[in-house]
């Protein structure tokens, strides 16, 4: 996605002027004033933590930005805050994960969402995977899609579908929680 950048603040900054119900603030740029929302659950999920999930890369700065749209055209003094991990010439931009799928009934509620890097986020796919839990001195195999969702299940009470057999082809595929 292209995005035109009009201001860096580092995390400190920012952080703390987000909140729910949040009303927008007013960002002052060599390029004017800017005004962006800071109540969404994206920015909620990253307030709770700035590391991707996965690799653990930290975002360092939010890119004050507007999207380059050829067809329509944006309204000039509106932007959105963006996370970033910004290292030398490089920067990754950090998503909004869904612990579980939109598509598998996961939910935009922030208790749905973490945060992860783009390039993380793009190899995760929509598949569980087979974790190992310790239950009741017992090990239970059960689809998730992180160990947060393996062990929620295990603490909710599991259903019966979601407790699999598997077989010594399957020991690659597994990852083991404690
Ligand atoms: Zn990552």
């Amino acid at each position: 996605m292209n995005m035109k950048c009009f201001g860096e603040f580092p995390v400190e900054e920012i952080l703390p002027l987000i909140g729910f119900n949040n009303e927008p603030k007013k960002f002052q740029t060599e390029h004017g004033v800017y005004c962006a929302g800071v109540s969404s659950n994206r920015l909620l999920c990253f307030k709770r933590s700035i590391f991707c999930v996965s690799c653990g890369v930290a975002g360092t700065h939010f890119h004050l930005e507007q999207q380059v749209r050829k067809s329509k055209s944006n309204h000039p003094h509106i932007a959105h805050i963006n996370l970033y991990h910004v290292k030398d010439d490089k920067k990754i931009l950090m998503t909004k994960d869904h612990i579980i799928p939109v598509s598998y009934g996961g939910t935009g509620d922030v208790e749905n969402l973490q945060t992860m890097c783009e390039p993380c986020n793009n190899k995760k796919g929509n598949t569980p995977d087979i974790y190992s839990v310790r239950c009741n001195d017992e090990l239970v195999y059960v689809k998730a899609f992180s160990k947060q969702h393996a062990l929620s299940i295990i603490a909710n009470g599991y259903f019966t579908d979601q407790v699999i057999q598997v077989s010594i082809d399957d020991i690659q595929l597994i990852t083991f929680i404690n």
